[in-house]
């Protein structure tokens, strides 16, 4: 099991040879790229390219048929590393909330932190209360899911995944389930925390969050990157038919 990079050398994510089959069906098919830290990088590209199963890969809710993922200098897909210990250093934000709808806020906030970190109750309350104030909810700790619009539900399981103290965090769509007038408030999170130089990798159809936010943006299409650069670039300047075909599509 390779050493944790206690240094912070390394990049947060190096991906390279990636492939991933379900089946016969080849999903990813040779993907290398890399995420510095610090850093913002938005993947995007049509619906089955293998986007989800790219960030699935990479915390190992996938196993990879091939190739390596590295997070923070550790090899996540050696045979004998500690999954947990992976997961723990990486936050994860899906488009469902998966909050439990038999705890507050401050619960669903705390409960990860007490069981998979061990801290103390008190710990873990004021931890998880710094994160909900972090998203804007330190006026709902008590409030239970059903009682939380679904962007602010969204905003509490970003805080979720802050409170473990994640060095990378992922979002797969993460406003892919909101009504439209409820995105731009986790959008606005989003782009906070990018603001304080959290390294994020990001699945979103937000064209404009990808070209105001990230460093890097990715594009995907039949489970490879087809091209990668600055937004400027390929966003407002594509060079291959796909990616132009893909955001006459979206934009
Ligand atoms: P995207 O997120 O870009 O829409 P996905 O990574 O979800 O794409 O899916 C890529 C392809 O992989 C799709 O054809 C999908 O049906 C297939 N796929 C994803 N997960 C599974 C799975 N658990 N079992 C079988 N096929 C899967
Ligand atoms: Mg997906």
């Amino acid at each position: 099991m390779s050493a944790p990079d206690t240094a912070g050398t390394g990049r947060a994510v190096e991906i390279s040879g990636l492939r991933k089959s379900f089946g016969a069906n080849e999903v990813l098919r040779g993907i290398d790229f890399h995420v510095e830290r610090g850093e913002v990088v938005c993947v995007i590209g049509p619906s089955g390219s293998g986007k989800s199963t790219l960030l699935r890969c990479v915390n190992l809710l996938e196993e990879p048929s091939a190739g390596t993922v590295r997070v923070g200098g550790v090899e996540v897909t050696d045979p004998d590393v500690d999954i947990d210990a992976v997961r723990r250093r990486i936050g994860m934000v899906f488009q469902s909330f998966n909050l439990f709808p038999h705890l507050t806020a401050l619960g669903n906030v705390t409960i990860a932190q007490r069981k998979v970190l061990k801290r103390d109750r008190a710990e873990a309350e004021r931890i998880a209360r710094e994160n909900l104030e972090r998203v804007g909810l330190a006026d709902k700790v008590g409030s239970y899911p059903a009682q939380l619009s679904g962007g602010q539900q969204q905003r509490v399981a970003i805080a979720r995944a802050l409170a473990m103290g994640p060095e990378v965090m992922l979002f797969d769509e993460p406003t892919s389930a909101l009504d439209p007038e409820l995105v731009g408030d986790v959008l606005g999170v989003m782009r906070g925390l990018a603001e304080t130089g959290m390294t994020m990798l990001v699945v979103t159809h937000e064209m404009s969050f990808a070209r105001e936010v990230a460093d890097r943006v990715v594009f995907m299409d039949g489970g490879v990157v087809v091209e990668e650069g600055p937004p400027s670039r390929v966003i407002a300047d594509p060079e291959h038919e796909r990616t132009r075909g893909f955001l006459s599509r979206v934009l």
